[in-house]
């Protein structure tokens, strides 16, 4: 049987030796690659340092066989490399299945959603900003006593650093504070919170459900406050037109308030639910969002 693809390669060295024209220009493109016109592009894990020269033999060949010093540190590649590549394969389950359908996958096994958080955080960790942070600043500039839904919460950051009330949502808990659920139906009574944030948590095909959700909990005038990946809406890359977005969520009851677009990495909306909206409109024009799939570099 053939090993895993992440367990092909080869000792120290190998990683520039493949990228030349080895196994790696070789490989075929994953249907999601060809799916999706976006990908970001993200240094490989801190545990994954760059190649050092390799050792020659007697013989003045590059060896192929590590010293055993070295095996460890080649067991720990070997093993962000395929946690990198589980990473991916999760966050692209979660972008292209909807809302109950990434519940019922995570319910089955929980421990993927430590995996899929790990690596998530690695990436995170290569953003300039990271816009989760931006979102805390803004809270703390505003009042403590608002409460606050913070959907796909992730590590609940929000809820760790702001005194606010905040009801923390994600699709796996394993903390009493995080309510467990789809995000398209929380157990939050209606206009019963200040602010519904959505960092980086649009991700489902259904996502324009869990902006009705956000609605349907929001008091009137309350704050909707979404930072997205800049691709996914950026028509130029493949990705929705912003302005098109927007107007939908105008269209749901809210108005657009600023739009933050100054990051490099993600975009900042800031709407407010209208006092005194009369109707939803029967059919919004929601846009399709893209994928944002990360590639090993
Ligand atoms: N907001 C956090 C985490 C972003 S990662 C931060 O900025 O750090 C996106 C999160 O959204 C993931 O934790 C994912 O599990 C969650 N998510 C995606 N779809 C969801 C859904 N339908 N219901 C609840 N959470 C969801």
């Amino acid at each position: 049987m053939e090993p895993p693809q992440g367990l092909q390669e080869p000792a120290a060295g190998g990683r520039r030796r493949r990228r030349r024209g080895g196994a790696r220009n070789r490989r075929k493109p994953s249907s999601s690659s060809q799916q999706v016109p976006h990908t970001e592009t993200v240094p490989p894990p801190p545990s994954s340092p760059p190649a050092k020269r390799r050792r020659k033999d007697s013989t003045g060949q590059a060896a192929t066989t590590p010293k055993r010093g070295n095996t460890s540190s080649l067991l720990d590649k070997m093993r962000a490399r395929l946690s990198g590549g589980h990473f991916r394969m999760l966050n692209e389950k979660l972008y292209t299945c909807s809302g109950q359908d990434a519940f019922d996958y995570f319910k089955d096994d929980p421990s993927l959603f430590d995996v899929y958080h790990t690596g998530y955080q690695e990436q995170m960790s290569h953003w300039p900003e990271q816009p989760v942070n931006v979102i805390i600043n803004w809270l703390k500039s505003h009042s403590a006593s608002w409460t606050v839904a913070d959907f796909g919460c992730g590590n609940a950051a929000v809820a760790k650093n702001v005194e606010n009330k905040v009801f923390s949502i994600d699709l796996v808990s394993d903390d009493p504070s995080v309510i467990a659920c789809d995000m398209a139906h929380t157990p939050l009574e209606p206009s019963s919170v200040d602010v519904a944030i959505f960092c980086l948590s649009l991700m489902g095909t259904n996502y324009p459900s869990y902006l009705e959700e956000a609605n349907r909990v929001l008091k009137s005038s309350g704050w909707l406050v979404i930072a997205e990946v800049r691709s996914r809406l950026d028509p130029n890359n493949g990705g929705a037109d912003p302005e098109k977005f927007s107007k939908a969520i105008v269209q749901l009851g809210f108005s657009l308030v600023s739009k933050d677009m100054k990051n490099k990495m993600f975009i900042l909306f800031y709407f407010r639910k209208k006092e005194k909206c009369k109707s939803v409109a029967k059919s919004i024009d929601w846009p399709q969002l893209k994928p944002c799939l990360y590639k090993r570099r």
